[in-house]
């Protein structure tokens, strides 16, 4: 199995060889390792090319071997609209049917009192839009303090749906000792500049 030789543990590589996955993607093969070993990544992908998958792995790995404070938001990932966070969240939930780690996805557009039921069913990986994340933080309903993993998943459509500001907002609620991954479809000036502002020192990954 090829992704066991990414360093992928048998519960996350049984999981997605049942999902039909045969072998990595090109993105997958690069960021995985990379993300496993802890550091922050800028990559430029784009929908298609399985950067879901390549993300989620080693966040889900990580979170697996850590073990402690069961369902206290640890990862983050913010996604521009409702249709990718809802991707976002099937691609977590797949990967995971053997870890007993669980995610929830909140958006906009729809009442919160659903989403504020599976939230107080408690969370590891919490998936969001931005305006409803803010919604929820300033409610208290969500507290984003034990955020350690933290992903920007489609950077540059992000910046043009204008929420440049409430994730600007939402990064200064997250510590700074933490791993974070920016992926954006491209690459403009604007994105370069988020990009020095919240990751360290990343490793660049180009597909
Ligand atoms: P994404 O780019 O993350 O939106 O993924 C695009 C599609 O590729 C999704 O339907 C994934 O389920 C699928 N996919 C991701 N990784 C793989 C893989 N290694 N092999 C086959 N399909 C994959």
């Amino acid at each position: 199995n090829e992704f066991k030789k990414l360093g992928i543990i048998d519960e996350i590589s049984k999981a997605v060889t049942k999902f039909g996955y045969l072998t990595p993607t090109p993105i997958q093969l690069e960021a995985i390792p990379v993300l496993l070993d802890g550091k922050d990544m800028l990559a430029s992908a784009q929908t298609g090319t399985g950067k879901t998958a390549a993300f989620a792995i080693p966040i889900l790995q990580r979170l697996y071997e850590d073990k402690t404070d069961k369902r206290l938001i640890k990862a983050l990932v913010l996604s521009p609209t409702r249709e990718l966070a809802n991707q976002i969240f099937e691609n977590f939930n797949a990967y995971s049917i053997y870890l007993g780690i669980r995610s929830v996805v909140i958006y906009g557009g729809v009442k919160q009192r659903e989403q504020e039921h599976q939230l107080r069913g408690g969370a590891d990986v919490l998936v969001a839009t931005p305006g409803r994340l803010l919604d929820l933080v300033n409610q208290k309903i969500v507290d984003l303090k034990d955020v350690s993993y933290f992903v920007l998943d489609e950077a540059d459509q992000m910046l043009d749906m204008g929420f440049i500001n409430d994730v600007k907002k939402i990064v200064k609620m997250i510590k700074t000792e933490r791993q974070t991954m920016l992926f954006s479809a491209t690459m403009p000036k604007t994105i370069e500049k988020l990009a020095a502002e919240v990751l360290k020192d990343p490793v660049r990954v180009m597909v």
